[in-house]
């Protein structure tokens, strides 16, 4: 089994992100630590993040290392208290700072061998969602 099917076959365990909450300042950390960084605290449990999110900051890197698109677009989100950074891969010319993304398995560069390679990334989740009923 390569090293991309075994990638797919766990592809839900990686894209359903977990985090850590802290049971006594309820502070969202990830990723996960021993111990709580904001109170020191190792009262901690699991909790799944959500998949949706809305952007904090990010930046564009117009000289990224080789194998990485250019721009390479990184994004902080936030998804359910936790704040995710990860590679913009689809959706970036519509990044804006509070713009909606979801979590997704993304083609994010290229190792200096040449072989492709997949995280967690970002897709900025277009306006024009057919959920939200917009008649335009
Ligand atoms: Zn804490």
């Amino acid at each position: 089994m390569t090293s991309v099917q075994r990638l797919w076959r766990r592809a839900r365990e990686y894209l359903g992100l977990k985090a850590l909450k802290c049971r006594r300042c309820g502070e969202v950390i990830y990723p996960p630590k021993r111990a709580c960084p904001y109170c020191g605290s190792r009262d901690l449990e699991e909790v799944a993040l959500p998949r949706r999110g809305k952007v904090i900051t990010y930046t564009v890197i117009n000289v990224p290392i080789e194998g990485f698109p250019k721009p390479t677009v990184i994004a902080v989100a936030d998804l359910g208290g936790a704040k995710v950074m990860a590679q913009v891969v689809e959706g970036a010319e519509e990044l804006v700072e509070g713009a909606e993304v979801e979590v997704v398995l993304g083609k994010v560069g290229r190792t200096v061998e040449g072989l492709e390679y997949y995280m967690p990334a970002l897709r900025v989740v277009s306006d024009k969602s057919p959920d939200e009923g917009d008649t335009d």
